[in-house]
């Protein structure tokens, strides 16, 4: 099986190349040595992960060929919106290039009539089908360590829940890791875990060094650590890093993440992206006193910072938190908020993420067809999973890794989805 489609590199310009998928081109950086005009690569998140011989290219491209094609059809049919005066005039703008601003998406934000909801929903999916067609990227997350020094409020492996703790040692995240680069196919993982000072520098960089000898996209998602130490594992081979800034209103920042500041997180988001990071960033929706206003400057805040993916989920609230009261969030609610993204940033590459698929057994598929277009896969070993509560029943299938992957793939291929590469 594979979640990555291979393309061709048709032209070179500084550090950038432009790839041909089946006469659809992206522009993607050079992240690898050595390639050059008329080599096949696999990128991911924009990026050219690894280097690939032409005859083995042209194999996995003979099989992908007549599904590339029908994928499209059925994604251009599924994507078309009706009409809607109002509506259509935003979009309108938007067709324009220019931006919408703060009252206007909180209007769409706002919209209540079923009708008009499932417009903006559509209408969404259509900007998403025309500006990035139907590409799709597929990562795999890792959860390493449920051990943490911070006590976000909302978090079930906060410093103070009292639950079974875990660390994976360095040499079994690197074989987690292998196993699913290479056996797997994946082309892209998320390093996760609570900040945990027991991966120190030397473990970080071991950990990294070899992963990204296989050819695969590292994201590191392991909350704030020095500027020094993500530096060093960037020269290691990280090359893109998930850190949400959780919320932009700083009041509630201060409430939910007691000892952190919000400035700090932002700031250090910012120095990820100038240091060459793709980054993915983006917040909670549902937390405590926010407002539909704190939901719109969330989202602009993430494309202020120049998301090269944008994270956000609802809170789940967890039993073992502070916040174990707080209402859980209407499905609904969420895709509205996807589909107010895509407006406010056409070109955003939308991650559905595991907390959104905890409000309803639909939930992925809804979110992909109302302006998302990436999705994770978790890879933890489940003797490990169990324990990454972050909110009860998450990812609690002992499915194996493979149904789950079976079960993405068929999910994406309805949709008409193709796990090719987004650019950037
Ligand atoms: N410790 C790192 C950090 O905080 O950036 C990475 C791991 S943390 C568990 C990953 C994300 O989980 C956080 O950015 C937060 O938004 C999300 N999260 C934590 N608790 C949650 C909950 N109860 N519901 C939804 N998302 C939650
Ligand atoms: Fe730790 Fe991240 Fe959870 Fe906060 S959200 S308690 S930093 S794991």
């Amino acid at each position: 099986m594979c979640y990555a489609i291979p393309g061709k590199i048709i032209e070179i310009k500084d550090n950038y190349a432009v790839v041909d998928y089946f006469g659809e081109k992206k522009n993607v950086l050079l992240g690898v040595k050595n390639v050059s005009l008329g080599d096949y690569i696999y990128a991911q998140g924009g990026i050219v992960v690894s280097k690939i011989s032409k005859d083995n290219a042209t194999r996995t491209l003979r099989i992908w060929k007549k599904q590339f094609f029908e994928l499209k059809k059925i994604d251009k049919k599924i994507s078309q919106p009706a009409t809607n005066g109002n509506l259509l005039g935003l979009m309108q703008k938007v067709n324009l290039g220019k931006n919408l601003a703060s009252p206007e998406l909180q209007r769409l934000l706002e919209m209540r009539e079923n009708k008009e909801v499932q417009l903006l929903l559509e209408t969404a999916n259509n900007l998403r089908q025309k500006e990035l067609g139907n590409a799709c990227c597929v990562h795999g997350i890792i959860e390493f360590s449920n051990h943490c020094r911070n006590n976000c409020l909302y978090c079930g492996i906060r410093r103070g829940s009292k639950i079974n703790r875990y660390r994976m040692s360095v040499g079994e995240i690197i074989e987690t890791a292998k196993y699913a680069v290479k056996k797997l196919g994946f082309k892209a993982l998320v390093l996760q875990s609570g900040e945990d000072d027991w991966y120190d520098e030397k473990k970080l960089v071991k950990i990294v060094k070899e992963i990204s000898e296989l050819g695969v996209l590292i994201f590191l998602s392991i909350g704030e650590r020095s500027k020094k130490i993500y530096k060093k594992l960037y020269l290691a081979g990280a090359q893109a890093a998930l850190l949400r800034f959780e919320t932009s209103n700083k009041k509630i920042f201060a409430k939910v993440r007691p000892g952190t500041n919000l400035e700090k997180r932002v700031e250090l988001i910012r120095y990820l992206k100038k240091s060459g990071f793709i980054v993915a960033t983006g917040f909670i929706v549902g937390l405590p006193e926010e407002k539909n206003e704190d939901i719109i400057k969330n989202i602009l805040l993430t494309k202020d910072l120049g998301a090269d993916m944008y994270s956000f989920g609802p809170l789940i609230p967890s039993p073992l938190t502070p916040l174990a009261g707080q209402k859980l969030l209407d499905k609904n609610f969420l895709l509205k908020i996807i589909a107010v993204t895509r407006l406010a940033d056409k070109n955003a590459k939308i991650l559905v993420t595991t907390a959104l698929q905890t409000l309803g057994g639909d939930a992925l598929k809804m979110g992909l067809i109302a302006g998302a277009n990436s999705l994770m896969i978790n890879l933890t070993p489940y003797k490990y999973k169990k324990n990454y509560q972050l909110y009860p029943d998450r990812d609690r299938n002992k499915d194996d890794v493979k149904a789950s992957i079976k079960n993405a793939i068929n999910l994406l291929y309805s949709l008409g989805r193709a796990p090719t590469d987004l650019g950037i």
